[in-house]
């Protein structure tokens, strides 16, 4: 009988244990890079798949892309959102490209009540941008996970973003996996096109800066990179305009203070762009 109790206590702490991280889906950070990687086969597109791999299998999927700049806040509430070829010159098999994930249009709404800052509205007009579908496909490539996407206000500041992120913190709990597409440095005019196909090389300010944003990150100092105007010739060099970095702060607005953070695909490409992925939580 004694035994007995014991056993079922360690089951218990052992369920509590399991239980308390695997309720919290983690939260990813993924730099996309180019377009093109949702149809090649590189390191890139392995790292994805890798993390891919270890995720449990979410309720849904809410993504923070880079190419989802509006006036105001909102989220796509179509039952069938389309594949968006936001980019131009690619070759036509990109343009063929179709990633069929349903939306969910009661998560669109359960998002909007959840968040105070400010009012969200419903879209029925946006769908998947290649910022979204160019990398969701590698994690989910049955597209049988219902995607909503969640645009950036571009009227607002960083803070404000930051701030935003915590209110979604909740979907986490109900199995929504938050996916921020972007890029930690990415300057597009000083691309070095001639590399493209040589990971590993970044300009001296690209290295730089991307060296701080990690170390920040890893020691839990979110402000720098809330004030990366403030930081200096290689952030405003990797940070041009805010669009592609906006989404990391939405990741690390929803990190918990005892979440592991680690990184992956971190390696500087072109020169002016860094595929530095991260993730927080337990997969
Ligand atoms: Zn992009």
């Amino acid at each position: 009988m004694m035994t007995g109790s014991v056993l079922k206590l360690n089951e218990l702490e052992k369920l509590a244990r399991t239980g308390s991280s695997t309720d919290t889906m983690p939260v990813l950070f993924l730099g996309h890079g180019s377009p093109m990687n949702a149809i090649e086969e590189n390191e890139f597109v392995r790292g994805f798949r890798e993390a891919g791999s270890h995720l449990r299998k979410p309720r849904a999927i809410l993504c923070i892309s880079a190419h989802w700049e509006t006036n105001g806040t909102f989220v796509t509430a179509m039952e069938h959102p389309p594949t968006i070829h936001d980019f131009g010159g690619f070759p036509p098999a990109l343009y063929e490209v179709q990633y069929p994930a349903p939306g969910d249009p009661a998560l669109a709404k359960e998002t909007a009540d959840l968040v105070k800052k400010t009012t969200v509205g419903l879209d029925q007009q946006w769908g998947l941008d290649h910022g979204c579908w160019s990398v969701v496909k590698h994690l989910y490539p049955q597209a049988d996970v219902p995607v909503i996407q969640m645009s950036l206000d571009y009227n607002k500041p960083a803070a404000w973003h930051f701030e935003l992120a915590k209110e979604l913190a909740a979907l986490r709990r109900k199995g929504v996996l938050i996916v921020g597409s972007g890029n930690m440095v990415h300057n597009l005019r000083m691309v070095a096109w001639d590399k493209l196909n040589e990971p590993g090389f970044g300009y001296d300010w690209a290295i730089e800066a991307s060296t701080k944003m990690k170390q920040y990150m890893l020691d839990g100092n979110f402000q720098p990179l809330i004030d990366y105007e403030k930081q200096g010739q290689a952030f405003r060099l990797s940070i041009p305009t805010p669009d592609h970095f906006l989404p990391l702060l939405y990741i690390l607005g929803l990190k918990e203070e005892k979440e592991p953070i680690s990184l992956f695909n971190d390696k500087a490409l072109a020169g002016s762009l860094t595929m530095t992925s991260v993730q927080i939580g337990n997969a």
